[in-house]
């Protein structure tokens, strides 16, 4: 199942770009920003990345932040992230990146918009195709909102395909940002909020109905609300699982008690992702595989995630029409 999962050809859909800074990705920002006070050392970073709980995660998420400050910190974040995937055979990735957190803490957005171009040109001749997501941070309020809408839409870089909502949910309601949603359906990104990951369904139904959410960020609550699952599987809405996330941020008490199951009898168009990997010790193909041992699936179910996160993508049809046919290689292969 291993060897079945890394060659299928997989897509991401949930991964944020800070979040996913690797060690290596770390000591290189580290070294190149000793006051930050983030170990330059291999074995002693490792000790400091080594998952504890999640208020030690938000430490090493926020320490990572505090090196990211120019065109180059955003430069190696990309291609570190393209290296990871293209390792695991993921050929296409919709990345989240929140440009209030870097316009905040000093950058111009210039330099944010010049790191991601050289990154994601460097991850294309790795054989990984980038997308974005930008993202308002919901704890940050209406001003975010403002910001992040005013960003995406006058500098509109290439691939800039959705408008994304994050951050705590709790006290953080999904309908106040519906008129920045609105804007940015308008000028043609896709809606992909947050929804569900540490609240119950009624924020995955406000994401629906204020947001017009063409997909849902986790949505790990929406099990407790029938009529929601049945929802997103008439209106073919589908959700961006993050098992291990999950897990670690004790969302859930185990794959195995993932509602992951409930989500794929009810219909629901299920892909899995990795949202702030190397923090949660998760890979993407860990993922598939962690899933499918839990659940018990085959080689045909597994290939149909793969094939989910294909369809559930922003790719233009002429780009997802190869990868469904690999897809459906590699499985006529081993079979
Ligand atoms: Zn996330």
């Amino acid at each position: 199942m291993r060897s079945f999962i890394h060659a299928l050809p997989k897509v991401e859909l949930h991964v944020h770009l800070v979040g996913s800074a690797g060690i290596d990705t770390v000591l290189e920002l580290a070294r190149r920003h000793p006051e930050a006070g983030v170990p330059a050392d291999r074995a002693e970073l490792e000790r400091f990345y080594a998952f504890r709980d999640f208020d030690h995660f938000l430490k090493v998420f926020w320490a990572v932040q505090s090196m990211v400050k120019g065109r180059a910190d955003i430069h190696t974040l990309v291609v570190g992230l393209a290296r990871e995937l293209a390792r695991q055979n993921v050929r296409y990735a919709e990345v989240t990146v929140t440009p209030h957190n870097h316009l905040t803490d000093g950058m111009s957005g210039d330099e944010l918009l010049a790191g991601l171009g050289s990154g994601r040109a460097e991850a294309s001749a790795l054989g990984v195709e980038l997308a974005w997501c930008f993202d308002i941070p919901g704890e940050k309020g209406l001003v975010a909102g403002r910001e992040t809408l005013a960003f995406a839409l006058s500098e509109r870089p290439d691939g800039l395909v959705s408008f994304g909502l994050g951050g705590p949910e709790e006290g953080v309601g999904r309908a106040q940002f519906a008129p920045f949603f609105d804007a940015a359906r308008d000028a043609g990104l896709h809606s992909v909020p947050h929804a569900g990951e540490t609240t119950g369904p009624e924020t995955v139904w406000s994401a629906v109905r204020d947001l017009r959410a063409e997909r849902i960020g986790h949505g790990t609550s929406c099990h407790q609300d029938p009529a929601l699952l049945d929802h997103l599987a008439l209106k073919g809405i589908p959700l961006e699982v993050c098992p291990t996330s999950n897990v670690r941020t004790r969302q859930v008490a185990s794959i195995e008690t993932h509602p992951v199951r409930q989500m794929l009898d009810a219909g629901v168009v299920v892909t899995l992702n990795t949202d702030d990997p190397p923090f949660f010790g998760a890979t993407l193909e860990g993922e598939y595989l962690a899933v499918a041992t839990a659940l018990g699936l085959g080689r045909a179910e597994v290939a149909k995630l793969a094939e989910n996160a294909v369809l559930a993508s922003f790719l233009p049809n002429d780009r997802k029409t190869p990868l469904l046919q690999e897809i459906a290689d590699v499985l006529t292969a081993v079979s």
